[in-house]
């Protein structure tokens, strides 16, 4: 608009006009029109554009001192034309100015864009990790963390900066043993440790990585906390299967070695029964015969155990299987007044398996259950579920018996592990258990506090 009016008054001071009333109104008028369509096109698109509209405008506001040609001496050194020569030089430097300040500007909007891009990228980021995450500084006070924190330790991001990490992450007055941030500022290297936390019983894996100001100074630290309880049941689970294993390969040696002489003291002793004795030799003699009895049985056992590949394999429907099981301890669930409780998912039911090798394994989570029960009060609640998980089917066991204490929980699938008084438990049951189970492409495992019962897990892969 304002370079259109300049325009206007241009054309009008060129057709004579000049002279006439309007003259004075419009000249200041015009220039005025001038310097600010130069400023506002500077400002708008820069300083070179603001340069091409003055060189444009100026060009029409310079044409009347150069018409008629005979004038062009007397005019170029009339006042006028300095004054017009003097306010296009300003419409230029303005010009300059002006686009560099619009550059500036324009690049400082960028860059706040570009930032604000950045810490919403950041913050997304930071956020969306699963594991939670703490930066501290370097007196270990928490300056953010993020959203996993929340969940994790249930500690309002608000609330938690300024505060020592142990007391937001652990609840204590002072760092834990062996932490690994005072181990990191120590080395100055990222620090790592496997931490129980006692009061969720979950096992963390906590790294803190040191963050250098320009100094080469800590002057902040990250903390990830990497929740690593199933990885290292995991573990345990692979520790005791590759165990199992070779104390198979041990057990089926020994078990055939001590088959063929057992197998001699059995037939000696059913000779020597057979015959005319004294009564008190007849005893003794039992005795050799009914020990002997119980070592074949234990061999037997040890066999099962150490035998590797399922026979037999069919679909069987494990819910069936359950039920058959449980009626063999009917008579005995009523006289050691146990209450049993099914909760079995009907599609989860097809396995492919040996049948009388998983009526084993069933059978002796059963009795287990039942022993810890009588044990600790003559009776009790025995919950076994089945649900269909992807691929398996988990098979639960749930006993308010005994319970297990920690200190032995990983030894039980271990062969000859038994709490029982001699003579009431082999220590085998468990052990053949797993290797069946393993066989079987499954898993077996325990979840118990003691005092509260255990719960067994079995899981088998669906029929295909
Ligand atoms: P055994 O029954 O001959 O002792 P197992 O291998 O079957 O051998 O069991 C090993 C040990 O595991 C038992 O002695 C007992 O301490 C523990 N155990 C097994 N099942 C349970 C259970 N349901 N409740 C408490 N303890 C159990």
């Amino acid at each position: 608009m304002l370079v259109g009016l300049v325009g206007l008054l241009s054309v009008l001071d060129g057709v004579n006009l000049s002279g006439g009333q309007w003259h004075d109104l419009f000249i200041p008028v015009q220039r005025l029109a001038y310097v600010l369509a130069v400023m506002v096109t500077s400002w708008r698109f820069g300083a070179g554009a603001g340069w091409l509209t003055g060189g444009i405008m100026g060009a029409f506001i310079l044409a009347k001192y150069f018409f008629p040609v005979e004038l062009i001496p007397v005019r170029i050194v009339s006042f006028n034309f300095l004054v017009e020569l003097g306010m296009m030089a300003f419409g230029g430097i303005a010009s300059w100015f002006i686009g560099k300040y619009r550059e500036s500007e324009l690049k400082l909007h960028q860059s706040e864009t570009d930032l604000r891009t950045a810490i919403k990228e950041w913050t997304e980021t930071f956020n969306s990790i699963t594991d939670p995450i703490l930066i501290l500084d370097s007196q270990q006070k928490i300056l953010r963390g993020n959203l996993a924190c929340n969940k994790t330790f249930g500690a309002g991001l608000e609330g938690i900066a300024g505060k020592y990490c142990y007391q937001v992450i652990h609840g204590i007055h002072e760092p834990i043993p062996n932490c690994p941030h005072i181990e990191m500022v120590r080395t100055g290297q990222t620090c790592s440790l496997e931490y129980l936390e006692p009061a969720t019983e979950s096992i963390y894996e906590i790294t803190a990585s040191p963050v250098f100001g320009e100094k080469g100074d800590i002057v902040a630290s990250v903390h990830i906390y990497r929740d690593i309880t199933e990885t290292k049941k995991m573990q345990e689970r692979l520790i005791i299967t590759d165990r199992m294993a070779s104390l198979g390969e041990l057990a089926a040696g020994i078990a055939h070695e001590i088959n063929n002489p057992l197998t001699g003291i059995l037939g000696f002793a059913e000779l020597v029964r057979d015959r005319d004795l004294p009564d008190d030799i007849r005893a003794d003699v039992d005795t050799i015969y009914r020990e002997a009895q119980r070592t074949a049985t234990v061999v037997r056992n040890m066999l099962t155990f150490a035998r590797r590949h399922p026979h037999a394999m069919e679909a069987i429907n494990l819910n069936e299987l359950i039920h058959r099981t449980l009626e063999f301890r009917k008579h005995d669930h009523a006289t050691a007044n146990i209450k049993v409780m099914c909760s079995l998912e009907p599609e989860a039911c097809q396995v492919t398996a040996d049948f009388s090798q998983i009526q084993q394994v069933l059978l002796n989570l059963i009795l287990n259950a039942e022993y810890s029960m009588k044990q600790a009060h003559s009776g009790g609640n025995l919950n076994i579920t089945t649900r269909r998980l992807n691929n398996f089917v988990q098979l639960t066991i749930t006993d308010d018996g005994l319970g297990i204490d920690k200190s032995i929980a990983g030894k039980l699938f271990n062969p000859f592990f038994t709490t029982k008084p001699e003579g009431e438990g082999t220590g085998l049951g468990l052990a053949i258990c797993h290797g069946i189970i393993q066989a079987h492409g499954g898993n077996i495992w325990i979840e118990s506090e003691a005092g509260s019962g255990a719960t067994f897990f079995v899981e088998l892969p669906l029929a295909a």
